[in-house]
């Protein structure tokens, strides 16, 4: 069985089978990107991901969200979304 190391959804690292969705290891994304077991939509996702950016930086929402896309590009689920 191939475990992923990190979400490849937001990169979280997924140290263990807690960490993946419904702790099932071949599932390649973590708890917080596929709670039901399948991933969220982009929009859910990049929403999240912009309140987080918010909390983490201070930034405003036009900000984080740009940064949040930008991050999100990066990653495998997304690269090739309508993000
Ligand atoms: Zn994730």
């Amino acid at each position: 069985m191939t475990v992923s190391i990190s979400c490849d959804s937001c990169g979280m690292p997924l140290a263990g089978a807690e960490d993946h969705a419904l702790a099932d290891t071949s599932i390649p994304y973590c708890i917080h990107c596929a709670p039901e077991g399948h991933l969220q939509n982009a929009a859910e996702t990049l929403e999240r991901f912009t309140q987080w950016t918010m909390r983490q930086e201070g930034l405003d929402y036009g900000v984080a969200r740009e940064r949040a896309r930008a991050y999100l590009k990066l990653m495998p689920a997304w690269k090739d979304a309508n993000l």
